[in-house]
């Protein structure tokens, strides 16, 4: 598979960008990162944007980086962006700046105080109303003071915000190298898989994934399915699922797909065995089942080491695998069996192996893999609608090659 050929990716990248000594580059970044007592708890997205950052720094650029954090309505310093500059910092060993708001005579004045190689983070561009609208106001205030923009935030590419659509919009505009990776990747798992093509999905909803499903019934070869996601399917097969998570309109799609399956050339597995537990809670009583039929007063929290032992199998044979969706309830200790079980067999699958963000990233981090598979997304819902074949809006804006 040629997968990261930058052929099925018909977009400007920096590569392709003329970048004057000085020039004031805007370059969104996806620093959506979690934080803790202040602090980033998680820098796997600022490291992600670092060969970017560092390429536009080499060519003497002066950088004005900005992102969303959170879902702040306006601001909010609980969401501010200086946690993740001050790592950055740390990260580039040289001291970045930060301004104090997103747009406005601060953030101007930091700008026009920049030295070529130095960078400037202005603030959570959530907090301006007018990011979520895409707003033509905010987007122009963005492009007045810099030369160009730079998109390297995949996270933030399906949605058409002023910081990812409206701004590039005025600017001449090209993709960073994370953004050319992530797209470039995953298109390629969906366009020229190496055969066995599996794919993994877990999760909470079968409703978020129903589409997923449906396109990767006709796209792969085996089609492993467990987290709370595969007690829809059990329910539509007529097994008893106890206090398990079943969602309202779950079982019918979970139906759907398993006709649609018969019909297909792909194979779609289910659990065979479980972990229960009695309650949604790291103490709760754990019992394993031998079979899928939950009793009443027993919710099923993870797959049982059968099931964990043949999707290991079908994903070490396997050409290409992508996952999605921990197998359970990974948090609870006594429920992360399955879930590692699955990351430590694509970990150490031949293949090449693609896993989507979220918390199939979030488990691969914690059981320290993270850096054992081809390529780990920085985007949740970016990778899904990409994998769907949606269009997206922050990657059709940018300037073509
Ligand atoms: P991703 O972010 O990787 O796409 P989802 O957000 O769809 O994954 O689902 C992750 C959540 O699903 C986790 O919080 C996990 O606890 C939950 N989950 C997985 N399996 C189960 C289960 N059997 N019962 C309840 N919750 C589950
Ligand atoms: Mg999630």
């Amino acid at each position: 598979m040629s997968a990261g050929s930058p052929a099925r990716f018909g977009k400007k990248t920096i590569r392709d960008l003329d970048v004057p000594e000085g020039s004031r580059v805007l370059v969104r970044v996806d620093f959506n990162v979690p934080l803790d007592s202040g602090e980033v708890a998680d820098d796997s997205r600022i490291r992600a944007a670092l060969p970017t950052i560092e390429d536009l720094r080499g060519r003497g650029a002066r950088l004005v980086l900005c992102s969303h954090l959170g879902r702040p309505k306006g601001p909010d310093p609980a969401t501010s962006l200086s946690p993740a500059s001050a790592r950055l910092g740390e990260l580039i060993g040289q001291r970045v700046h930060q301004a104090p708001e997103v747009v406005g005579p601060e953030a101007r004045r930091g700008i026009a105080r920049l030295d070529p190689g130095e960078v400037l983070v202005l603030e959570n561009t959530r907090w301006e109303p007018g990011e979520t609208k895409n707003d033509p106001e905010l987007a122009r205030e963005l492009a007045e003071p810099v030369d160009l923009y730079v998109d390297d935030a995949f996270g933030a590419v399906h949605r058409a915000h002023a910081s990812t659509v409206g701004v590039a919009e005025l600017l001449p505009s090209a993709a960073g190298l994370l953004l050319e990776r992530e797209v470039t990747t995953l298109r390629g798992i969906v366009e020229d898989p190496d055969p066995p093509f599996v794919v993994v999905l877990g999760g909470a909803k079968v409703t978020d994934k129903i589409a997923l499903i449906e396109r990767f019934l006709q796209l792969a070869d085996a089609l492993l399915v467990g987290g709370a996601m595969c007690f829809s399917f059990f329910r539509a097969q007529g097994h008893t699922t106890g206090d398990s998570l079943v969602e309202e309109e779950g079982a019918a799609l979970a139906g759907e797909a398993l006709r649609r399956a018969e019909g297909s050339d792909c194979r779609l597995l289910l659990p065979e065995d479980l972990v229960l537990g009695s309650s949604f809670s790291a103490d709760a009583e754990r019992r394993p089942l031998d079979g899928v039929d939950v009793p009443d007063g027993w919710m099923g929290l993870d797959v049982g080491p059968r099931t964990a032992a043949a999707y290991a199998d079908e994903i070490g044979n396997a050409g290409t695998v992508f996952w999605n969706g921990p197998m359970g309830a990974f948090e609870l200790e006594p429920f992360a069996e399955g879930t590692r079980a699955v990351a430590e067999a694509v970990a150490a699958a031949p293949g090449t192996t693609v896993v989507g963000g979220g918390d199939s990233g979030a488990a691969l981090v914690k059981f320290g893999l993270a850096d054992r598979v081809t390529h780990l997304s920085t985007g949740g819902g970016a990778s899904l609608e990409l994998l769907e074949g949606k269009s997206l809006p922050g990657v059709e804006v940018l300037d073509d090659r």
